[in-house]
């Protein structure tokens, strides 16, 4: 309101002191001027795309001829926030400016219902509040479902190719151009540069160059939950997606994804339906769409759970009930579901899948939240199998990885998916007692953040962090 009060008084000035207002020098005026009294907005992504748009507005405006002007208003803010968008969310929203188009008659009523609704004296005529309330209800709701049914489309929230600040000022360069130009082939032009600039975070990385021996085990930093990547090649599956109710768990998987160049994950297990593992599912179903998801019955039958199950569905997306003796693959990663039990119709953390995955050489031991009863069962089977790696069950709090579970599986490194100062206390100090004694080297989330395990050529066991190096919890 305040920039926009400004900019308003600024052209006022202007107009007052008998200067006209050319619509470009003043957008660019107000610019200069509140980057100056504020240049923090200099980082706000808010504030570009505010400029982006309305720059956008004015340089169409310039158009001469009416019917390519026509065009131009309805369509330049929308290509020139475009570029913006990309780069700040990370993923593509393809129909985003086709159907802004019959969508934007209906904002202004609404809008201007809703006002009416919330401002009309208590004294005024009733039937004036409810008809207005409930026509600008029911046009919300339009435009609602509208949205909600686009972002359904084929290629809506995809996973970008990562892009950066210099294709974002060739975009934009090439739109100026196209809303500044006066003759055709200028104009031919500058929309060719548009186009082919705004194709290239469509078409995903080259992953030929992957080595499809190489395989790696990754726990994304998703706080309070659990996200874990297994790569192998062009293969990923991803086990669990972390909580959808935290901002920096939902940006830190697809940043993990994006980073990797995974557009399309083999599989996505969910091994139960406590939202900070499954809550990102619906997320991830969108951004890179899996060939199949697999969960454990407890999640089929979870409320909560129903959504993105509908939604995988709608997509074409198989569903899979997983229980003990279920195998699975991709590529060079194998997983064998070792819990829960196919008839098991309870619901809790003991229902949670626990696995035992395969990715190219390494042998890694995963769970959900699952406790001491689990493991129990699991080692009076007596067929556990000898890993490389733990994944700590539940978080590494005291009721999972018991001195017993740990011994049968015999892990040299832990990892353990956990948030900062998490209100559950995990990890318990009496599972990192029990990791020491036993000579496991064990790193945590909330300390050494996202993290990744492979073996290198001389066939030794690596961990690495994006960009720094690993310290060892113990
Ligand atoms: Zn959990």
């Amino acid at each position: 309101m305040r920039r926009a009060g400004g900019a308003i008084a600024l052209a006022q000035c202007a107009r007052l002191a008998g200067r006209g207002c050319p619509r470009a020098g003043a957008l660019g005026s107000v610019v200069f001027l509140l980057l100056v009294a504020e240049p923090t907005l200099a980082r706000s992504w808010s504030f570009a795309l505010t400029v982006s748009a309305s720059g956008a507005l004015v340089l169409a405006a310039t158009q001469p001829a009416r019917a390519w002007r026509r065009l131009l208003l309805v369509a330049a803010p929308g290509l020139a926030t475009w570029p913006l968008l990309v780069v700040l969310t990370g993923r593509l929203a393809p129909w985003g400016v086709v159907v802004t188009w019959p969508l934007l008659p209906f904002l202004a009523p609404t809008l201007a219902c809703g006002w009416i609704a919330v401002l009309a004296p208590e004294s005024g005529p009733a039937w004036l509040v409810s008809a207005a309330g409930g026509l600008s209800r029911a046009l919300a709701a339009l435009l609602i479902v509208s949205i909600e049914t686009v972002a359904r489309w084929p290629g809506s929230g995809l996973l970008a190719r990562p892009v950066g600040p210099v294709w974002v000022g060739v975009c934009e360069i090439g739109l100026a151009g196209l809303l500044l130009a006066r003759e055709r082939r200028w104009r031919v032009g500058f929309a060719a540069l548009v186009t082919a600039s705004s194709l290239l975070p469509i078409f995903p990385r080259g992953t030929a160059r992957a080595d499809p021996t190489s395989a790696s085990l990754v726990t994304i930093d998703v706080g309070q939950g659990q996200a874990v990547l297994a790569v192998a090649g062009r293969h990923a599956v991803l086990i669990d997606a972390g909580d959808d109710r935290v901002q920096s768990a939902r940006e830190a998987v697809l940043t993990e994804l994006q980073r990797r160049g995974i557009r399309q994950l083999a599989a996505l297990v969910v091994t139960h339906a406590d939202r900070d593992h499954s809550g990102g599912a619906r997320l991830v179903l969108a951004a890179t769409p899996p060939n199949w998801i697999g969960v454990p019955a407890s999640v089929l039958r979870h409320p909560d759970a129903r959504v993105w199950l509908d939604e995988a569905v709608a997509r074409g997306v198989a569903v899979r009930r997983l229980a003990r003796g279920e195998r699975f693959s991709a590529g060079s990663i194998r997983g064998l579901v070792l819990n829960p039990l196919s008839g098991d119709d309870q619901s809790g953390n003991d229902t949670s899948l626990a696995l035992w995955l395969r990715a190219g050489d390494l042998s890694v031991w995963i769970a959900g939240d699952n406790g001491h009863a689990v493991e129990g069962r699991l080692l009076g089977e007596g067929r556990l199998p000898i890993v490389d790696l733990l994944v700590a069950g539940h978080h590494g709090s005291d009721t999972s990885s018991s001195g017993a579970f740990l011994d049968a599986l015999r892990p040299s490194r832990a990892l353990i998916s956990c948030g900062i100062d998490n209100r559950f206390g995990h990890p318990d100090p009496a599972v990192i007692g029990r990791l020491r004694a036993r000579n496991i080297r064990t790193w945590t989330t909330d300390a050494s953040r996202t993290m990744s395990i492979c073996f290198d050529e001389a066939g030794r066991l690596r961990q690495s962090q994006p960009g720094i190096e690993g310290s060892a919890r113990n």
